[in-house]
């Protein structure tokens, strides 16, 4: 499989976008992720897309709830399958450790992602979960999609906090 440019995925990184404002609107930090289903398998509906979610930490009291892991499990019941081979992880932001092993572990085809954390990044700025040598299973990494509006949704988020 060759790389892929980032344009492919700004339609989905629009969809996860929404799961984030949406996200914020409740009271989380805004982050959303979208999981789209292999291209013509017939699993997946508009757009491709298999689930989306919302960060939803707060809510369910479930330090686990990132927006990542949430798409991930419900892309799985529905595929009715824990491998999500051939599937694209689309994410706002960079996923943390926990995020990007689990998207090792669901053995999605590609990970996406929008804005940088430097803070707790896993997938190039703290650590290179996704790309690590070590692991047998490495999706391919596309990241920068709609970044400046992935990031303006989260510094909006928590300047409104400290006012
Ligand atoms: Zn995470």
């Amino acid at each position: 499989m060759t790389g892929s440019p980032p344009d492919t995925y700004e339609a989905a990184m629009r969809l996860a976008l929404a799961e984030a404002v949406r996200a914020g609107g409740r009271g989380e930090v805004p982050v959303g992720a979208v999981v789209l289903g292999p291209p013509g398998s017939g699993v997946s509906g508009p757009g491709g897309v298999l689930a989306a979610a919302g960060n939803d930490r707060e809510a369910s009291a479930d330090p686990t709830a990132h927006a990542e892991v949430l798409a991930l499990r419900a892309a799985a019941a529905r595929v009715g399958d824990w491998r999500l081979t051939g599937c694209t992880l689309v994410v706002t932001l960079e996923p943390c450790t926990m995020c990007a092993g689990a998207a090792v572990l669901a053995r999605v085809d590609r990970v996406v992602y929008g804005a940088v954390d430097e803070k707790a990044g896993a997938a190039g700025s703290l650590w290179d979960v996704l790309r690590d040598r070590r692991l047998n299973h490495r999706p391919e990494v596309v990241m920068g999609v709609l970044a400046d509006e992935c990031a303006a949704v989260l510094t909006e988020f928590f300047s409104g906090r400290r006012a």
